[in-house]
């Protein structure tokens, strides 16, 4: 059994406080800090530009990416790191483009989140594609010989509706489309398997479960049969097949790292591996069988005690993420109140109050904890104050 209770302590999670955001922003592994500071000491500021080579910092994309692979039902060499998760999403959704050349639909659901819908509308109108949206559960309808592309996010950010990423890949094969999944909300939440769902492509974020920090780099994964042959139009330098010959002509590395594209975030890509110690020895479907005990309890105990809310969530575990959303009317005031009581959340337009649940650090007495304020906010009325409705820029 992995051992839950030593992750937890690997993370400083502010006194006072119950984190259920995790699924937007991890916290920081206490250890991120001395790595970080380390690397900072001994590596940029005695190595300087040597640190390419001497610290590793060259290969670092690959390392890392060798190591989020586990986590997502990937081999080795298959994972590479760097950019955002959005500019990951146009990389693997160009080169997809490109492998069904006579085929011009991208097919996705309106659970994706929309900064992968606005990726895929631009990317359209550049290679002369069309983007149908249809709802979660029509996109298996949906599937016919003029789509070229399905790319879906496996759990959906605001409902956390888990897709069967097996059966739509098999039907999206069956219609001679490739699948894209988006992991967002599920690596380092659900025991991913990429592999032996026989995806396409993949990307995600590390900056979420994984607890890689704010602005940690994303991920990109090509299943090996296409590795060599996807060709994205984000054709970046550190991605040529040899960097530092400065031909003029674009000539793609082999494999993965051809969807490298420019200079590595290495600070960053330095605090991720901090974070993804804390995954050493854990087993994806203890981590499962954990997010389900925890989910269950939140949604049995909010259902008890809080009348006003209604589940805005999958009620059956093996179709639902690590996360479960609540509606109310006053969703957004609601959760600042719950956040001023030190339990975090987070409330998403236009009406929904989400909780995430990381079994890495959430246990059963954060649940509690987190359903009896949320109970007597509601009970009191506390939430209906002039403060709790100010919107900031970010929710
Ligand atoms: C969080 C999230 C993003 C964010 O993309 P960034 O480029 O990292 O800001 C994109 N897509 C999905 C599905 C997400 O959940």
């Amino acid at each position: 059994m992995s051992d839950f209770i030593k992750t937890r302590a690997a993370f400083h999670l502010p006194r006072g406080v119950t984190y259920l955001d995790g699924n937007s922003l991890g916290p920081m592994p206490v250890a991120a800090r001395d790595r970080v500071a380390r690397m900072m000491a001994a590596e940029w500021s005695e190595m300087l530009i040597g640190g390419w080579n001497r610290a590793g910092w060259y290969a670092q994309p690959r390392t890392v990416g060798d190591r989020v692979a586990r986590l997502i039902g990937a081999g080795p060499g298959e994972v590479v790191m760097g950019d955002t998760l959005s500019i990951k999403v146009f990389q693997a959704l160009s080169a997809a483009l490109a492998l069904r050349p006579d085929r011009r639909v991208i097919l996705s659901d309106s659970g994706n989140f929309p900064s992968d819908l606005y990726v895929a509308q631009g990317l359209a109108r550049a290679m002369g594609a069309t983007l149908r949206v249809v709802a979660p559960e029509e996109v298996e309808a949906a599937l016919d010989d003029s789509v070229a592309v399905m790319m879906l996010t496996e759990v959906d950010y605001r409902t956390g509706r888990l897709h069967d990423m097996a059966a739509l890949t098999a039907r999206a094969h069956a219609a001679g489309a490739l699948a894209i999944w988006d992991l967002a909300h599920s690596a380092g939440a659900v025991d991913v398997d990429l592999t032996g769902a026989d995806a396409d492509f993949a990307v995600g974020c590390t900056y979420k479960y994984l607890n890689g920090g704010p602005g940690a780099p994303a991920f990109i994964w090509t299943h090996p049969r296409h590795a060599d042959d996807a060709q994205p139009i984000l054709q970046g330098w550190m991605g040529h097949a040899a960097p530092f010959a400065f031909d003029p002509e674009y000539r793609p590395a082999p494999g993965i790292e051809r969807m490298r594209v420019g200079t590595p975030p290495v600070i960053a890509m330095t605090a991720l591996e901090a974070a993804l110690d804390v995954w050493e020895g854990v087993s994806l479907s203890d981590l499962r069988a954990r997010s389900i005990e925890l989910t269950q309890a939140f949604i049995a105990g909010v259902e008890a005690e809080c009348p006003g809310l209604v589940l805005n969530s999958p009620r059956d575990p093996a179709r639902r993420g690590s996360q479960v959303g609540f509606c109310h009317p006053q969703g957004f005031a609601v959760m600042q109140a719950l956040i001023a009581a030190g339990v975090v959340g987070d409330f998403r337009a236009p009406d929904v109050l989400r909780f995430g649940f990381a079994p890495l650090y959430n246990d059963l007495e954060d649940v509690n904890r987190a359903v009896s304020i949320l109970a007597r906010i509601l009970r009191d009325g506390s939430w209906d104050h002039d403060d709790y409705h100010r919107k900031a820029a970010v929710t």
